[in-house]
């Protein structure tokens, strides 16, 4: 079966050539219409039907949703908005739809009702759009590596280390839930597991990317990433997808600019590529805007927000610098951020960080030095004896899009730290040993791939950019 895709058809001189279209009913109308669409882009080509000369119950069997096959010529369109349409020869029924039951009909339907229905949604226009980005943004991350001579490298999805020291890991386990073999104290039995110790699902491919850039020089992962944490926001799932560059030599302001520069190629070539999309998207964005009260309105559209992201430096700024800006600000009329006065050294809420984005900047912000108590043992120590060179990067609407910093190169300091915050040194000790033997200098981040994809797509739920979010309580398809 050769058929063309839409895409192509719609840029295609029509001249009465014979043409195959096969794809998804979205409308019939008249008896004569049917809108077809096969993902290929967000528009659909009609094709008319000759109904006289249609049997009644093949006609009946075009319904919405249904899957089908034509085959007919390709002509001009009389119609208003379409350059083609294919006059049908030959029409078949892949795979009927019954009309009454079929959840999807052509109308508007919630995100929240799609959400019900991820196994069916993919035959949205949004989910249409927003996955063809989701793609081609794929696509960027690694065209952008690939010309700065970055090697990808595929970290293990099953690991023996939890990089952050903290405990929000999926356990990874062959072992009798109900009935597990103990020990002499009576403890679960780990070594009798399959791996023979405990094991869980990365949380980050760091560490590990980090003994690569000590060899490679520049690299990357971007893989699946799980968290099993308690993620009920719009920006948590409990397995998204990261892309964490490493790169040996780089200290933490090559790291900042490293940053910017990747995420406004990406975002230029969505601008670029995906401007079909973006158009959809940029319209359903406004009419989401509309149901907002005014003063809570962003005040560029998603398409110029892009254009506008990808045109101008980000912000720089530190945390110190931060806390000083938010203390003498007041975010609405009645208070100010109270809790900030009095304590350097506390975590920014997102709040804070998208007041600083949002209303202070009113672009992207990276702020670096963070305190070190608030940031993870890997990072480098300033002399300040208080910060590390840690940095966020902060995204209008988003929030914090990327984590990152410069890593502690020096074996004693490092061991210090690790020891200081009570963390398993056993297990880490190839990591350490990776300073002990030619360590150099060297800084990474982590991008968090679906919030780019929020950013890009102006959607506002991280469960509707991925195919099939997990998040607590949902892991049905
Ligand atoms: P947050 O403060 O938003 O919880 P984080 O500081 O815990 O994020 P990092 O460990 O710095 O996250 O991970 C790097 C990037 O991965 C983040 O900047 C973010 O873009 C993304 N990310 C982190 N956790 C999640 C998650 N649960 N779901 C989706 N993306 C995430
Ligand atoms: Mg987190
Ligand atoms: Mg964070
Ligand atoms: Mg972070």
């Amino acid at each position: 079966m050769k058929r063309t895709k839409i895409k192509e058809l719609l840029t295609t001189t029509p001249s009465g050539q014979q043409v195959t279209v096969q794809g998804w009913v979205r409308t019939f109308r008249n008896n004569q219409f049917v809108a077809i669409n096969d993902g290929s882009t967000i528009q659909n080509i009609q094709a008319v039907v000759d109904f006289n000369n249609t049997p009644e119950t093949l006609l009946k069997r075009i319904t919405t949703g249904a899957c089908v096959s034509i085959t007919g010529e390709l002509v001009p369109s009389p119609a208003k908005g379409q350059p083609v349409e294919v006059k049908v020869q030959k029409l078949e029924i892949l795979g009927d739809s019954d009309a009454e039951k079929f959840p999807l009909q052509p109308k508007k339907h919630s995100l929240e009702f799609l959400r019900e229905i991820a196994h069916l949604r993919a035959r949205t226009n949004t989910f249409g759009a927003v996955m063809r980005v989701r793609h081609a943004m794929a696509f960027a991350v690694h065209k952008f590596f690939n010309e700065r001579g970055f090697v990808y490298v595929h970290t293990p999805v099953i690991t023996g280390s939890d990089a952050e020291g903290a405990g929000a890991m999926f356990r990874v386990t062959t072992l009798d839930a109900n009935n597990p073999p103990r020990d002499e104290q009576g403890k679960v039995d780990h070594k009798q597991d399959f791996f023979g110790r405990e094991t869980n699902l990365t949380v980050s491919g760091q560490l590990e990317g980090e003994t690569y850039a000590l060899a490679l020089g520049d690299i990357y992962t971007f893989g699946p990433t799980f968290r099993a944490e308690n993620s009920n926001t719009t920006r948590h799932l409990a397995e998204f997808w990261m892309i964490e560059p490493e790169m040996a030599f780089y200290d933490i302001q090559d790291n900042m600019q490293l940053a910017q520069d990747f995420l406004q190629y990406l975002v230029r070539y969505a601008l670029e590529h995906c401007a079909e999309d973006l158009e959809f998207l940029n319209k359903r964005a406004l009419e989401e805007e509309q149901t907002k009260p005014q003063e809570q309105r962003s005040e560029l559209s998603l398409i110029d927000r892009l254009k506008f992201v990808s045109e101008n430096d980000f912000q720089r700024l530190s945390y110190t610098e931060a806390i000083d800006i938010l203390r003498s600000s007041t975010p609405n009329k009645k208070k100010k951020f109270q809790y900030l006065i009095d304590e350097w050294g506390a975590d920014l809420q997102s709040e804070h960080e998208r007041f600083l984005v949002e209303k202070h900047f009113k672009k992207p912000v990276i702020l670096y030095n963070y305190p070190a108590a608030i940031k993870s043992f890997y990072m480098r120590q300033n002399e300040d004896g208080k910060t590390v060179a840690a940095m966020d990067v902060l995204f209008p609407g988003i929030g914090e899009i990327i984590g990152g910093s410069q890593r502690e190169e020096r074996y004693d300091r490092l061991l210090k730290r690790v020891q200081e915050l009570g963390l398993p040194d056993k297990d880490l000790w190839w990591y350490l040993e990776l300073r002990k033997f030619g360590s150099a200098p060297h800084s990474g981040f982590g991008l968090g791939f679906e919030r780019l994809i929020l950013f890009v797509t102006g959607m506002t739920n991280i469960r509707d950019v991925i195919p099939f979010p997990r998040f607590p309580g949902n892991a049905e398809f």
